[in-house]
Parts: structure tokens; sequence; C-alpha cells
């Protein structure tokens, strides 16, 4: 590695993931729509997602899409919808962050900013929530190489946060039959790199949904410490990614599968050892 890295290293404990009611000894499982629909699918979801024993709800209030014509989100109204999601459900909430200038309004209702591949070196935007408190999931940008992506998060960490989860979502290749191509030896590099944790995106890097558990499996046998998944009440309908997200049943074989390839791992290799290549 090149490039100084100050804090990266130095930031070795993963206390704070307690407080969104994460286990050390489970992995870290975020499932949701791909953006807020309506109050009626983001309740429904959070209700249904929360009984099954998911802790963390994603969706997207603010949706940068490549088209100027897709839809771009309900924006505040979204917010709201989420708010009252964790309100009635309990469940606690991650969504993204595109703009510096709404930090206060997004933080008021996420537990974990999101900062997306489309702003991954959007470096006013990292040192803003690097100057806050809340935790950031922060995703590789699409055409980033690792070291890229890791100074992505030294932005984060320098400016006092060190509450950064990294999730490795899939890179653009010369490849297209998928989305986008899972980089399974970036997750082995950074747990190696970094005391961070470490997620894998397997609805961004397939594209489509027969391939997410098999991709989810992938990240997770790489080392990653859990996943984040699109699931939709009813993918055909989705406003936003519906190929890629999972219905109810689909999610709850792949959360079982996950579950039992986590402890299976521990259990077997003490998983937070077998990685330890410094
Ligand atoms: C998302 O998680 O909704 C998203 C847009 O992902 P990415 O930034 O990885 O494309
Ligand atoms: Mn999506």
């Amino acid at each position: 590695m090149k490039t100084k890295q100050k804090f990266l290293y130095e930031t070795s404990n993963q206390y704070w993931l307690n407080d969104l009611g994460l286990k050390p000894d489970f992995p870290i499982i975020i499932a949701g729509p791909c953006a807020v629909e309506s109050y009626q699918i983001t309740i429904k979801t959070a209700l249904i997602l929360k009984k099954m024993g998911i802790n963390i709800l994603r969706g997207g209030a603010y949706k940068p899409r490549t088209s100027p014509y897709s839809f771009q989100g309900l924006e505040e109204k979204g917010l709201d919808i989420l708010k009252t999601a964790r309100k009635k459900s309990g469940i606690k909430i991650v969504t993204e962050l595109v703009d510096a200038a709404l930090y206060e309004k997004v933080a008021e209702v996420a537990d974990i900013i999101q900062i997306g591949s489309r702003n991954a070196q959007n470096f006013s935007l990292l040192k803003r929530v690097g100057k806050g408190k809340k935790p950031v999931l922060l995703k590789r940008g699409m055409m980033n190489t690792v070291e890229e992506f890791l100074m992505s998060a030294e932005y984060i960490l320098s400016q006092g946060n060190g509450k950064v989860i990294l999730c490795e979502r899939g890179v653009r290749t010369f490849d297209n039959t998928l989305r986008n191509t899972l980089d399974v030896g970036a997750i082995a590099v950074l747990k190696s790199k970094t005391n961070l944790p470490v997620i894998v995106d397997p609805s961004h890097a397939s594209g489509v949904k027969n391939y997410v558990l098999p991709l989810a499996l992938a990240g997770m046998a790489a080392g990653a410490q859990g996943v984040i998944v699109e699931v939709h009440p009813e993918p055909d309908k989705a406003l936003c990614d519906g190929k890629q997200s999972l219905n109810i049943n689909e999610f709850s074989v792949l959360y079982n599968k996950i579950v039992e390839f986590y402890s299976f791992n521990k259990c077997k290799h003490q998983i937070t050892n077998m990685y330890n290549y410094n």
C-alpha cells in the first residue's frame, strides 16, 4: 500500500456495532427495498423483517439514479416514512445521503448513513459524515481500486468518525453478464488491511435475483461479516431494482443460509483470526 493510512489501522474496535443491535457472534444482515416507495410497503417490510430477527432496514429516500428521468426517491416524504417505520417496528434504518446540506435531516432518521457508489469519492460528503457521529455504510465506488476505497474510508476516519462499515458491491469490468463483477478478492484484502467491518452487497453486484444467494455466500467465504440485500414484498412492482430484489420467502432462504454459513465458519475456523494476514 503506497499511500499513508493513519487511521484505518487504529480503528481496532467494533464495540459500536452493539448499539445497532448487532452481536459479534452473528452476521450483519441488512435488508429492504432499494427505494422507499410508500408508507404501506415500507412499514409492511419493516414489520416482517423485524419479526424475522433483522435489525436493520435499508431503503433510499434520495436515490442517485444514472438517468435523471428515473424515479429519484420520495426525498423528505421518504424520510418521514422511514421515521414511521422505525417507530412502528423498532427496526433501525440505513438510508443514503447524497448531499452534505441534507446531513441533519437524514441523520435525524438514519441509524446508519449510507454513502453510495456514485458518491464514494465525493470528498466533501465524506468529510461531512466524518464530522458527524452516525455510523457510515460506505459503498465501494464502481470504478475504484481497493486503495482508493480505503482512502475514501480514511477521509471519514480522519475527521474523527471511526464507525465505518465497508461494503463491496461489485465493480465495472469488461464483462457485462451481470450488472457488476463482485470482487471477492477485495473483500479478503479489506479484511486484512483494516479492522473495520466488511459486508457484501450481492444485489447490486449481480443485478439479477437468481445470483444473489451464490454471491452472498461467496462474499461471506472471502471474509465478509455480513450482507446488505434488496428485499421487496412484490419485486415485480418495485419502482427501482425489482429484478435484483428478493421476495420475502426468497430472502428467508438466504437469511438462513447466511446464518448457517457464518456459524459453521466461525466455529470451524474462528473467523476473526482466520483472516489476519498482517
Ligand atoms: C443502493 O444501495 O441503493 C445503491 C444505489 O447502491 P450503489 O450505491 O452500490 O449502487
Ligand atoms: Mn438498488
